[in-house]
């Protein structure tokens, strides 16, 4: 008989525990990807799924060209091809998502009639969210708690795996192959990636190295530094699953203790902290998780929209964040909460369509981080920045980019403006070649805190 080990958002061959264990039965196995776009609430981003073929490339290449592509409904696919290969188990990562979880029932209800045996493990993250409750028995709505009452406390994640010792694949008569998925635009937008991103296994596993060597130790106060290199910019890796958080949990470990690694474990914890609030409040995914922003009355110009995604608001930090979205497919950490309180709260447009925008636009577009990013920057989430904090773009970008250079890197036509000018370059110049601002910060943010007034 033969195994199935069906690959989602884990695509990676160290510390996989679902292909590790299907290694160490006596069947054969069958590697296989299904990109099912029929079983999703949100159709994959355009840069996701560039990141993805990449990503399925090099884990086919680790598994000497053994991966088959499917696309379609995912119990369909794996019907026809239990009846094909003799399958008796099939191994997957465990499901957090609500969609997913749905699916991977009504799979589990399928299978059992076949007698297929359906093996899965948790794959994605450091701690269940099921074995994560107060002492009544409810979940945890604040982060400090949650992460180290609830996981630092009680359980400690499982050790690496490792490498499964050797693959004894089924030898498969079908020659599928990556392009069938149509994963990439016809308009080669991506192609400015390839030079920038490079998308293996094997990065990630040198990333979290060279990480380790140097940029951790300053971490905690170098992350909020957008033109430093002080963060891992594993994001897009962690997110497709290509390197595991238990590696890097115990790589970290063995480390001399130090507050920079502290912060850096504790950023893991909203990670996932993020999945978490998803499992027990799947409402979130597109609902308001504090229910008295529903109230709230959302301007929702599109105007000011377009602005904001083209990096065209004449505030020169929001401005270079959204055009490094767009060059680079990433953003920096402290960025996207600048960007987002901005749009938010100098726009007042709604959290669901920034969150859509950076869903398309980020290689590292996560549905949980995204989600629970968005509401924590809006105030509209679990422990999150009260909606009457705003970020001031003038101060962010003077306080984190003090010498400019990040804002310069995009916006480089701002160059003979005066440090001191920089984040307000109205009040140097008029007749610079630059965008004139959209929105008057202090008009916009009395605007915003009286909108907020009318719900409270
Ligand atoms: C509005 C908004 C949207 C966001 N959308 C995403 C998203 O789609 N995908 C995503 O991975 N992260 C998202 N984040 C979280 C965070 O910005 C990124 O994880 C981080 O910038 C990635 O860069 P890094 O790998 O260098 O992070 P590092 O600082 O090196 O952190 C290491 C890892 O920890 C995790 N992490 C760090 N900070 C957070 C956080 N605040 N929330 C959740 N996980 C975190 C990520 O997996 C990250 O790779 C969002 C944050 C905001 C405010």
């Amino acid at each position: 008989m033969n195994s199935i080990v069906l690959f989602k958002n884990n695509l990676r061959i160290n510390d996989n525990p679902a292909l590790f264990h299907a290694s160490k039965s006596k069947n054969k196995i069958l590697p296989v990807y299904i990109y099912d776009d029929i079983h999703v609430k949100k159709q994959l981003g355009s840069a996701s799924r560039y990141w993805l073929h990449n990503a399925l490339i090099s884990l086919n290449k680790s598994l000497n060209f053994n991966l088959s592509f499917y696309r379609g409904d995912t119990i369909d696919v794996l019907m026809k091809i239990i009846k094909k290969y003799e399958i008796s188990d099939i191994y997957c990562e465990q499901p957090f998502l609500k969609n997913d979880i749905i699916l991977f029932d009504q799979l589990k209800l399928k299978l059992s009639m076949f007698n297929v045996k359906f093996n899965i493990y948790n794959c994605t993250l450091l701690w269940d969210p099921q074995y994560i409750l107060k002492k009544d028995n409810t979940p945890y709505k604040v982060f400090t708690p949650y992460y180290k009452k609830g996981c630092l406390e009680k359980i400690k994640p499982d050790m690496p795996l490792g490498m499964p010792c050797k693959f004894n694949f089924v030898k498969k008569n079908n020659d599928s192959k990556i392009d069938d998925l149509k994963l990439l635009d016809k308009f080669r937008w991506y192609d400015k990636m390839d030079n920038q991103w490079n998308i293996s296994e094997n990065s990630a596993e040198k990333i979290l190295d060279l990480f380790l060597e140097s940029s951790i130790y300053n971490y905690k106060k170098g992350r909020d530094f957008p033109a430093l290199n002080d963060t891992s910019k594993l994001s897009p890796y962690i997110r497709f699953g290509m390197i595991s958080l238990n590696k890097i949990w115990y790589a970290l470990d063995r480390l001399n203790f130090d507050r920079n690694i502290a912060h850096y474990k504790s950023e893991l914890g909203w990670r996932e902290f993020s999945y978490y609030l998803l499992y027990y409040f799947s409402f979130m995914e597109t609902q308001n998780l504090q229910t008295k922003f529903d109230n709230f009355n959302w301007e929702n110009s599109s105007e000011k929209f377009d602005a904001w995604k083209k990096g065209e608001t004449g505030y020169p930090i929001v401005d270079a964040a959204m055009k490094e979205l767009w060059e680079t497919g990433y953003m920096h950490n402290r960025m996207r909460m600048v960007t987002a309180s901005f749009l938010v709260k100098n726009l007042l447009v709604d959290w669901r369509l920034g969150e859509s925008w950076f869903w398309d636009c980020l290689l590292d577009a996560d549905y949980a981080s995204n989600i629970a990013g968005w509401q924590w920057t809006a105030g509209t989430g679990a422990d999150a920045a009260p909606y009457f904090r705003i970020f001031n773009p003038i101060l962010q970008g003077e306080k984190f980019d003090h010498e400019g250079k990040y804002t310069l890197k995009y916006i480089p036509q701002l160059k003979d403006v005066p440090l001191k000018y920089l984040q307000k370059p109205w009040e140097y110049s008029s007749n610079l070649d630059y965008v004139n601002r959209i929105v008057d910060l202090k008009d916009s943010r009395d605007n915003a805190l009286y909108h907020y007034s009318l719900i409270k």
